[in-house]
């Protein structure tokens, strides 16, 4: 599989050494739940990561959850609650969120306040090394000291210290320069450190774990564009100071989530959160609106949008559920099969050039339209199978098109009344032998029937049905 890196801004083959990809995708603050626009990355990456999956890859999945953070502390405020209070409670909101999306629970799920003895350790390194430097109780990094710094977000410094100058501090040597850990203010978390009590700054956390869980370099490190500076640009330049080896080999941004043109922000008031967009829509319509939209551009929301997603993949379901009802003989044809392999292949160039889903989900479009052509042209119903069979299969990894034909199962007992209400017809109309015929059949699929003054009753019985199952029985 070919994937363009942020940073090198070409298409990297992703080459991961003994079958295993390593990946960390950067998570929540847990300071509140997520919007449907923190939901791209954590629904693409989930998306990518499963496919890898589905060629045979073993992928080990990094989501950190940031459990301390100002914002996290803020709340804990508002709310007359503790951070960890306020920070287990998100948490446990995230991952319920996230599986509402369809979402595969990560490989490993790390708390910032797990790691805070590894990004001590980190932060000391630096120090040592002369990459950052202690100002009364703050520890902060030294931009100067990374030569290659801001070669992530591909700006140069002088632009950036130029627009750093309104947020200058004194305290800092550069304006660029960016807080490692941070004094404790009173009331607030705090661990003890050779600076003295304080916490660490988000941007040494997924230094420390993408370190501890996947090794000094992760095979793909991402997260939505907004995260490309300063957070990756600090990632790197922190790791990278140490290490001397690259953090990521391959740096994937996915575009951010717009409304009518405009960011969706927390601050700017215009989100909806992920959780009450899946009540209203249900999860494949989000899957399939992200999906089918090209991931690394920005895309618009709108709930006509996902609606429109909506409608589109109730017309895959249905052509699905119809081809499942039909016959599989005969069988597809030779020339159907190969045509439904050039399909297959496709879907695969699609994906494994840069992940392109929204060209993937083109390719089983045309397969459903296969499917729909050999249904009206009748006498190929092995073909509308083979094809439906297909789509299910393609679309497996990316969490779509699972669902099975809405069940027929609460209808049974109704069935059964109907069955023999049916009989007790035909005996009134002296038909006997279809009549014994058809208690016969129920017979055999376990379902006895006992005549007597109040009419007939059934049961099922447990020792005649192979299946098993409670004994059941009602009046008739
Ligand atoms: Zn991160």
């Amino acid at each position: 599989m070919r994937l363009e890196s942020t940073l090198s801004r070409t298409m990297e083959e992703l080459n991961p050494v003994d079958g295993t990809v390593r990946m960390y995708v950067c998570g929540p603050t847990v300071y509140d739940r997520f919007h449907i626009g923190n939901a791209r990355p954590f629904l693409v990456f989930d998306a990518l990561r499963r496919y890898l999956e589905s060629r045979g890859l073993t992928v080990v999945y990094v989501q950190n959850i940031t459990d301390i953070e100002d914002k996290i502390i803020a709340r804990a405020k508002e709310e007359g609650r503790t951070p960890e209070e306020v920070a287990s409670s998100y948490t446990e909101k995230y991952f319920q969120d996230a599986a509402a999306l369809g979402v595969k629970p990560p490989t490993h799920s790390p708390r910032a306040t797990e790691y805070v003895p590894q990004m001590i350790e980190i932060i000391r390194s630096l120090v040592d090394k002369g990459h950052a430097y202690v100002v009364d109780g703050d520890v902060y990094f030294s931009v100067a000291s990374a030569p290659e710094y801001g070669k992530l977000s591909g700006r140069d410094l002088e632009e950036l210290e130029s627009g750093a100058r309104i947020a200058i501090s004194e305290r800092k040597r550069d304006p660029l320069d960016f807080a490692l850990w941070k004094a404790s203010k009173p009331g607030e978390p705090r661990w003890p450190s050779p600076w003295g009590d304080g916490r660490p700054g988000w941007h040494t956390e997924c230094v420390a774990m993408v370190q501890d869980l996947l090794g000094d370099t992760a095979d793909i490190h991402a997260g939505g564009y907004d995260l490309v500076f300063p957070h990756h640009e600090n990632e790197l330049a922190q790791a990278e100071s140490l290490t001397g080896k690259p953090l990521a080999r391959i740096w994937l941004h996915n575009g951010l989530l717009t409304v009518q043109g405009q960011r969706m922000g927390k601050s700017l008031g215009n989100f909806e959160y992920a959780y009450t967009v899946v009540e209203r829509h249900g999860t494949e319509p989000i899957r399939y609106f992200y999906l089918s939209r090209d991931w690394r551009k920005p895309l618009d929301f709108s709930h006509e949008g996902v609606q429109e997603a909506g409608r589109a993949v109730q017309r895959v379901y249905s052509l699905l559920w119809e081809a499942e009802s039909f016959p599989d003989e005969p069988p597809a044809s030779e020339e159907f099969l190969v045509r439904l392999g050039e399909l297959e292949s496709r879907f695969h160039e699609a994906l494994e050039e840069d992940f392109n889903t929204a060209g993937a989900l083109g390719v089983l479009q045309e397969a459903v339209g296969e499917a729909h052509r050999h249904r009206s042209a009748a006498g190929d119903p092995g073909g509308v199978r083979a094809a439906a069979t297909l789509v299910r299969r393609l679309a497996e990894p990316l969490g779509l098109f699972q669902e099975s034909r809405p069940g027929a199962e609460g209808l049974a007992e109704e069935l059964i009344d109907l069955l023999v209400e049916l009989r007790g017809t035909l005996r009134e109309q002296r038909m006997f032998p279809l009549a014994d015929h058809l208690r016969d059949r129920l017979a055999k699929l376990g379902v006895e029937l006992r005549d007597g003054p109040q009419g007939t009753v059934w049961s099922v019985s447990r020792e005649s049905r192979e299946a098993g199952g409670s004994p059941q029985s009602g009046p008739a």
